[in-house]
């Protein structure tokens, strides 16, 4: 079967979930998009492109940003972040404040909100113009100039990430954060905050597909051993606490974000990107993670 009819038939078998899911309204700005938004997307590394439904829709990104400032980082800090940052799952919250105070300030690992804060302090210690920096960045990689910030969102998450601005500021009491925890919250309520679409998600994530190699200019961005490093912590840590059920349903190294995007990659052969903004208990996309399932299953290809 074409990888375009396996899209469409999963398009309709998610078809009758599309309402079970809750919309994130922690943050009120993202709490008005619609349940039954859908789209997914299949972008190769050898440059073919499937979709279905609202592929082209830009949605708020949230935590898959996290995998651009993570890159950033690895290219900026090489292994020093490590000495600030676990490779664990944390078993825990996205959002938790318990293990931070158990574990000394080192956030379990750069996927939760503690450890992308910490993250965002890397980034802004090398850089004057961190977070233009890092929207450039997915600019190019995904060749859409028009890509930004959504400031309503931004400033939405301002207003009432109350428990974000705890962890900043219990990092910085740890000495884990080297900025004023002010200016990190900014730059990374900031980076969730931008708006892409299914395929410029795929476009920006297909060098972790393709050992380094970034899809609009050719160039290296990381050397194949980043890449090994950022899928694996995908797979061991990029969706919440449901990592190791989400794994073993959908097979394949996974970022999400409660927009309700997912981003997967298959090294060697492409990126996958699904949006539905309704979540599952663990914040996962409920129709997101189905979507996935159903595509390696149907396709027989996953990591594994
Ligand atoms: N900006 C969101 C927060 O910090 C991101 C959460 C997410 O997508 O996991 O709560």
């Amino acid at each position: 079967m074409s990888m375009q009819r396996i899209l469409e038939e999963i398009r309709d078998e998610v078809r009758p979930l599309l309402h079970q899911g809750t919309i994130a309204s922690y943050i009120p700005e993202l709490a008005s998009v619609p349940p039954e938004r859908f789209g997914m997307a299949v972008h190769t590394v050898d440059g073919k492109v499937f979709a279905v439904g609202d592929a082209g829709l830009r949605f708020s990104i949230q935590s898959i940003s996290k995998l651009f400032t993570l890159t950033l980082a690895m290219q900026l800090d090489g292994d020093d972040l490590w000495a600030r940052v676990g490779r664990e799952p944390s078993g825990n919250a996205f959002n938790s404040l318990v293990q931070l105070e158990y574990e000394n300030g080192k956030p379990r690992n750069p996927f939760i909100n503690a450890g992308a804060l910490v993250v965002t302090d890397v980034i802004l210690s090398h850089l004057d113009n961190a977070i233009e920096t890092l929207r450039d960045i997915v600019r190019a990689l995904s060749g859409e100039p028009t890509i930004d910030f959504d400031l309503a969102v931004a400033r939405s998450e301002q207003a009432t990430g109350h428990r974000n601005k705890a962890m900043a500021y219990f990092l910085k009491s740890f000495q884990n954060l080297d900025n004023d925890p002010e200016k990190v919250l900014d730059a990374y309520f900031h980076h969730c905050s931008l708006a892409m679409s299914c395929h410029e998600l795929c476009q920006a994530s297909l060098f972790l597909a393709n050992y380094g190699v970034a899809p609009v200019s050719g160039d290296f961005i990381m050397t194949t051993n980043q890449v090994k490093y950022i899928n694996s912590l995908m797979l061991t840590s990029g969706t919440y606490d449901a990592v190791g059920d989400f794994a073993y349903r959908v097979g394949l190294p996974s970022k999400s974000g409660v927009g309700g995007g997912i981003v997967a990659v298959m090294p060697g052969q492409f990126s996958v990107c699904v949006w539905s903004p309704g979540l599952d208990a663990s914040g996962n996309s409920l129709v997101g993670t189905k979507a996935l399932e159903i595509f390696t299953t149907k396709t027989g290809i996953s990591i594994f």
